[in-house]
């Protein structure tokens, strides 16, 4: 058996943050083994204006260690009041690379979010023109939607028709959770593109209920049936360059996840590398982990892969229960307590 695995050091498409104390612990946590990421604007207030992005990533600068290879991009939030304006000014900055669709309501400050799509026309259009990809976060909100149908019911409502009307914008489906997302972007047009979380590869909704309720396997968008958590790991494992690493790591202090009414999110980052190679050894397909992880990520921003390597090597060890988070209380990171197989040298 192979006892060490060596890859270009790794990109993650889809990354919370957060700011404050909180970047303490998750800027290291990310700079230790990616090379980069693209990093989510649901702040609270939101990142809606390239100066807002810019000053934000001063403020994730300051927290990558002295050393460490790691270069932060970022997306803005599209709200209602984004201008066509603002697009330009994306286009024209090197650190921001996208815009990122919160439906009204979907998820961790999202209340900002956009309302009406359709009345989005001249921004969605720009960005068409100046190749300003829309990263999604793809669930229908109407309440009457089934919470594990969300993802279904957007899909056919909102983005198949988006995708259709603006047949030049680039789209990324954010953290695809369902068999039917997986297949939408895999037939889909030229520009469509998917990013996977290592939970969604991992586990299923069983998970969420075994032995108990598991807050911290709670996400948005929910884990679904284990047909669909195959069909994931069948489209991340079979090289298509649509699909790619965006772990979606999403901490929460242990307190906020820990309670009546608990946050959504999984705090991956510390171990996701390691997570992602688990589920690819299990799917016999760790050869293919480095095309998902460091190469089709970059390809879809046109960026240059990392010239850096990241060495893993094949030896047990459990992810801590806790680690540190802020002053007032620790966080539980996603797989604690568990083993895996792989860990980065
Ligand atoms: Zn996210």
């Amino acid at each position: 058996m192979t006892a060490t695995l060596e890859l270009t050091r790794p990109f993650d498409a889809h990354l919370h943050l957060r700011d404050g104390a909180a970047l303490d612990a998750t800027v290291p946590a990310s700079a230790r083994d990616f090379a980069g990421a693209l990093v989510m604007p649901n702040l609270a207030p939101p990142i809606t204006t390239v100066a807002e992005a810019l000053a934000y990533r001063e403020r994730v600068l300051a927290r990558v260690p002295a050393g460490a290879d790691f270069t932060p991009r970022f997306a803005l939030y599209l709200t209602d009041r984004t201008a066509p304006d603002e697009v330009r000014r994306v286009a024209d900055c090197e650190h921001v690379l996208a815009f990122k669709l919160y439906p009204a309501g979907a998820t961790t400050n999202s209340e900002h979010g956009v309302t009406d799509l359709a009345g989005r026309h001249a921004v969605l259009a720009e960005m068409e023109r100046q190749g300003v990809p829309l990263c999604v976060h793809g669930e229908e909100t109407a309440p009457e939607v089934d919470v594990f149908d969300r993802e279904r019911v957007f899909l056919e409502r909102t983005l198949a028709p988006l995708v259709e009307r603006f047949a030049g914008l680039r789209v990324v489906f954010e953290h695809v959770t369902t068999r039917e997302a997986a297949q939408y972007v895999e037939g889909a047009r030229a520009g469509v593109a998917a990013s996977l979380t290592p939970q969604h590869l991992l586990m299923s909704r069983n998970d969420l209920f075994v032995g108990g309720l598991r807050p911290h396997h709670y996400c948005l968008p929910v884990l679904k049936r284990e047909e669909h958590r195959r069909e994931l790991v069948r489209v991340a494992t079979g090289g298509d360059p649509r699909f790619f690493l965006g772990s979606d790591s999403a901490p929460h202090a242990r307190g906020r996840k820990e309670s009546a009414c608990g946050c959504a999110g999984c705090y991956s980052a510390p171990a996701a590398l390691a997570l992602y190679a688990q589920a690819f050894e299990a799917a016999e397909a760790l050869p293919r982990l480095e095309a998902f992880a460091a190469l089709h990520g970059p390809a879809f921003y046109g960026l240059a892969p990392s010239a850096a390597r990241v060495t893993l090597v094949r030896e047990r060890w459990r992810v801590p229960e806790r680690l540190d988070f802020t002053a007032d209380d620790a966080i539980v990171p996603y797989w604690a307590g568990a083993e895996l197989a792989w860990r980065v040298a």
